[in-house]
């Protein structure tokens, strides 16, 4: 028996809209290759992981005091990284790229603004608009999952929203939308336009990014993170780069000293070492395209992915083939569109798994 009074959850003066609202987050299991949360497969090298330390024992000699609350040096080092002649008063950075689209709806959001998405997409955006009172509407993608400038500004045009939410490539289908959509798209909108780009380094031409069109759209941010091709997802880095006023708007709503001098520090170190954190990019999309390839041959339905993740189907039962691939020690993702599930590119062995894993499903009748 846990002590305290004993109370259950319907008892207490829970906000209405929460009722009955589970905790957002994929099955945590403990099998041996888990392909669900599109992470990068591989941890960073011994001289990266040695780095890391000495800079967290170096910042823990001051962990008496506040961290830099306004992460400048971090900052810096991002702009470093993006390019595109961006400085640290252009970059955003927060606990993952979930706390910077907090901030940004936050700040933009609220209540009687509202934020419009294009589905299939993050699950998680939906949650970020009741978090922050904002109201979130969607349209649905073309057949294909992609977009195009014409249904993109109907969309606008039919809902008016404050805020409005493009994924490329998209979760969970991998779509990428062409940065000359996003340019017509902002040329022809007045609403602020975030374009997530948590997968961008997965594209074939990373360099072909929304970043290219900040200098002529005030209301442009585009969104990154450093958890999936930085191999960073535990260290909790997401940042965002817009026009100065951009950051200014998240100074305010952000709680002050949010980033930890243990997390700027490992950040810093993760992006001097870029090269090698990078280095497995490309294996991983080439990773991600043979399985495709090879999904196509074996007869399931994918949807083409420029990410490290792939949609796939389709299937009668997906709940119950998502239990068999798991039983065979797989951890695959249950979402998306009915009949579909997703699977991000792991490791030669993790992608053998899988393929065994899921023969037997495909191999039988019917
Ligand atoms: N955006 C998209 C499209 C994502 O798929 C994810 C992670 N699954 C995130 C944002 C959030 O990533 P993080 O908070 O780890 O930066």
């Amino acid at each position: 028996r846990t002590p305290g009074p004993g109370i259950s959850l319907a008892e207490l003066p829970l906000r209405p809209e929460l009722v009955g609202a589970e905790p957002y987050g994929a099955p945590q299991l403990d099998v041996p290759v888990r392909l669900n949360t599109n992470e990068n497969p591989y941890p960073p090298s011994a001289r990266a992981r040695a780095h890391m330390a000495r800079e967290v024992e170096r910042a823990a000699g001051s962990i008496n005091r506040y961290p830099d609350r306004e992460a400048l040096a971090l900052r810096a080092d991002l702009a470093a990284y993006l390019g595109f002649g961006l400085d640290s008063s252009n970059i955003w950075v927060a606990n993952g790229s979930n706390e910077v689209m907090t901030h940004i709806l936050q700040a933009f959001g609220g209540p009687g603004r509202t934020v419009l998405s294009f589905t299939p997409t993050y699950s998680m955006y939906p949650e970020y608009a009741r978090n922050t009172h904002t109201r979130y509407v969607t349209a649905p993608r073309r057949e294909d999952h992609t977009l195009d400038a014409e249904l993109v500004t109907a969309a606008v045009a039919e809902h008016r929203p404050d805020v409005l939410l493009i994924t490329t490539p998209n979760n969970p289908t991998g779509t990428l939308t062409p940065v000359k959509v996003i340019e017509e798209v902002c040329e022809r909108v007045d609403c602020l336009v975030v374009v997530d780009e948590a997968y961008q380094e997965f594209t074939e031409v990373p360099e072909d990014s929304s970043l290219a069109l900040l200098a002529r759209f005030g209301r442009l941010i585009v969104t990154r993170t450093m958890s999936k091709a930085f191999a960073l997802a535990g260290g909790r880095v997401g940042y965002l780069a817009a026009a100065p006023a951009v950051v200014d708007a998240c100074r305010i709503v952000r709680l002050p000293y949010h980033m930890s001098a243990q997390t700027q520090a490992i950040a810093r170190v993760a992006l001097a070492h870029r090269g090698e954190m990078l280095a497995q990019v490309q294996a991983l999309r080439e990773e991600c395209q043979g399985m495709q390839e090879w999904m196509r041959r074996a007869g399931l339905e994918v949807v083409p992915s420029q990410s490290n993740f792939i949609l796939f189907g389709r299937f009668a039962d997906r709940h119950g083939v998502w239990q068999e691939i798991l039983d065979a020690g797989v951890l695959v993702r249950e979402v998306g569109p009915e009949g579909f599930l997703r699977l991000n590119a792991g490791t030669p062995d993790e992608m053998r798994a899988f393929r065994e894993a899921i023969g037997p499903i495909l191999a039988r009748p019917g």
